[in-house]
């Protein structure tokens, strides 16, 4: 089991979900996108973080 994350075009940089969790997203220019294709792992309610839902995760 691995979890696929994105980040759709409704990002507006606001960086909290790279504050939050560093090792899942950073931010390039004004948008944040994930640091590598696939996660082992990634914690609960991890797209809550985002104010305007742009965090996707699915299973993969
Ligand atoms: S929390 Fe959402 S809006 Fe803010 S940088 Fe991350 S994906 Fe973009």
């Amino acid at each position: 089991m691995a979890y696929k994350v994105t980040v759709d075009d409704s990002c507006v940089g606001c960086g909290a979900c790279q504050g939050a969790h560093d090792d899942i997203f950073k931010l390039e220019g004004d948008k944040a996108e994930p640091v590598k294709a696939k996660f082992d792992n990634v914690p609960e309610g991890l797209e809550d973080i985002c104010p305007v839902g742009a965090i996707k995760v699915e299973k993969v």
